[in-house]
């Protein structure tokens, strides 16, 4: 597929409408030098989530996949002062790039990194009884999607947004021999959420800077 249309695109939309300032900038460079990967979210994806946070009149976000941080400032930045965003990260060397970021943001006040596996983390939330979130977006390892979409019903309440990345997988999920986890993992997480009579959900593909994809947007009834 040629997708020189597709980025010029996107750059002609983030040119016009993208916000990606310094520090977010700042943020993709501190990744590159720390060896994380760039698999955060792009520019325009970033402004996309917040736009949804500010519909939804988010005070109080969770993200599952902080990486160094690139999403959770666009995020965070939807909400008021008095907001909250709780981000959950597995590794501890990205989550020390992310409090940087998050820090020279100005949004450490409002946001709050929980280092470890995200089901324990999800599971400790739920405990101490951190729910209902106005907004999720479910963004880490794709092989438990489908319990992380769980564990985010959980913390939901009606009209909750649920934001679920990468469910296309430059349309492998039409592949069902795949053998590849990452499409199983949201092949049965699509499944979960056309079954599930709990939600109202679409799904929008996601062209660009990034390969081929998708994200599900889903609101709680
Ligand atoms: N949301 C980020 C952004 O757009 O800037 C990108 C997140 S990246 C796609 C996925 C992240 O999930 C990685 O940082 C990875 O370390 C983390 N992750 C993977 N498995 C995890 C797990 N079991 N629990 C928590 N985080 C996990």
């Amino acid at each position: 597929m040629d997708t020189s249309l597709f980025e010029s695109v996107d750059e002609y939309i983030g040119n016009l409408l993208g916000d990606e300032d310094a520090v977010l900038k700042g943020t993709l460079k501190s990744m590159k030098d720390a060896g994380i990967p760039g698999i955060n979210v792009s520019a325009n994806q970033g402004k996309f989530l917040q736009v949804l946070a500010k519909l939804c009149n988010a005070k109080k976000i969770l993200e599952i996949g902080t990486l160094g941080g690139y999403s959770t400032i666009w995020l965070a930045r939807a909400l008021p002062a008095d907001g909250q965003l709780i981000t959950l990260e597995l590794e501890q060397a990205y989550a020390d790039v992310a409090r940087q970021n998050i820090i020279k943001a100005g949004l450490d006040p409002v946001v709050d990194i929980k280092v470890g596996r995200a089901m324990d983390s999800l599971a400790a939330l739920d405990a101490e009884d951190e729910g209902p979130f106005d907004m999720i977006f479910i963004d880490a390892d794709k092989p438990p999607y489908t319990e992380y979409f769980e564990w985010a019903l959980k913390l939901s309440r009606p009209g909750t947004l649920i934001v679920a990345d990468n469910v296309i997988r430059e349309g492998k999920v039409l592949d069902d021999n795949c053998d590849d986890e990452r499409v199983s993992g949201v092949q049965r997480f699509n499944k979960a959420l056309a079954d599930n009579k709990q939600v109202t959900a679409t799904i929008i593909q996601t062209v660009g800077t990034k390969e081929h994809d998708g994200m599900a947007i889903v609101v709680v009834k």
